[in-house]
């Protein structure tokens, strides 16, 4: 667990986009940020800059305190779900759960604990064997989560999880996502278009727009505004 600050961030993509003009913004330890906006406001940008999987252009990212500009995205300590699951096809659910661990070395019999404590915490223990083809997608979102908490990272992201989800999964999986980061108390930035995830999931909300925050607060402040 850890806080989050993000102090006068910018992204300029090669060929001059400029796809974040500035933010700053403090996710408290445990706290739950939503960043809500339309497409192309660069949310998913933000959030690729604290995951490390894109370059800072200025300003600075730190997690618990610790300015992740340097540090290898390998070596900072979150995990990141995706609207597309990103699973292996050819490994089973319990190898796509456990690669991870395996990749930094967790003895076997420690990797297998945390992988069935994970599906028991997600309910897909009767899944474990399957490869990720033979499930639904609201079962291939539970293993894509399963992957993100089975290493107990400081920080979740997700980047519009439950878009690729028919409306009844996403309601469901939007009270399972806000329980289990609950019951874990991470820290959690998450990235979606929708209003009502964004109103139902945060304890803070932050509007985006232009590359801009427009407004931040709890979903009541925020949507009690004129
Ligand atoms: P960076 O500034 O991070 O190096 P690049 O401009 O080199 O980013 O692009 C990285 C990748 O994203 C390239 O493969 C490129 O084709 C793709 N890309 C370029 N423009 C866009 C865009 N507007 N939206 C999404 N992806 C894009
Ligand atoms: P959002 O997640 O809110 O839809 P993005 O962060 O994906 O917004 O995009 C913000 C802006 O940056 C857009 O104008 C988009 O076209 C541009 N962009 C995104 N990725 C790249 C890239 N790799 N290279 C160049 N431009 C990009």
């Amino acid at each position: 667990m850890a806080e989050v600050t993000l102090n006068d961030v910018r992204k300029v993509y090669a060929g001059g986009v400029e796809a974040v003009k500035g933010v700053s913004l403090d996710i408290p330890d445990g706290g739950f940020c939503v960043l809500v906006g339309p497409s192309g406001c660069g949310k998913s940008t933000l959030l690729r800059m604290v995951a490390g999987l894109e370059t800072i252009s200025s300003g600075q990212v730190a997690i618990g305190g610790r300015v992740v500009n340097e540090i290898e995205p390998a070596e900072r300590d979150i995990a990141m779900v995706f609207q597309n699951y990103a699973l292996y096809p050819h490994m089973s659910v319990y190898d796509n759960i456990a690669y991870g661990l395996r990749n930094r070395g967790t003895p076997k019999d420690e990797i297998d604990r945390r992988v069935q404590e994970a599906a028991r915490i997600l309910a897909i223990e009767p899944f474990l064997q399957r490869k990720p083809r033979a499930l639904s997608g609201g079962q291939r979102q539970r293993v894509a989560m399963g992957r993100a908490i089975v290493r107990k990272p400081q920080v979740f992201l997700f980047d519009e999880p439950l878009s690729n989800l028919d409306a009844k999964l996403r309601v469901q999986m939007r009270v399972e996502i806000k329980k289990l980061q609950r019951a874990l108390g991470v820290t959690s930035i998450y990235v979606t278009h929708d209003q009502v995830e964004a109103m139902t999931l945060s304890d803070k909300l932050v509007v985006m727009s232009g590359g801009q925050v427009e407004q931040v607060g709890t979903p009541t402040e925020v949507y009690r505004r004129p």
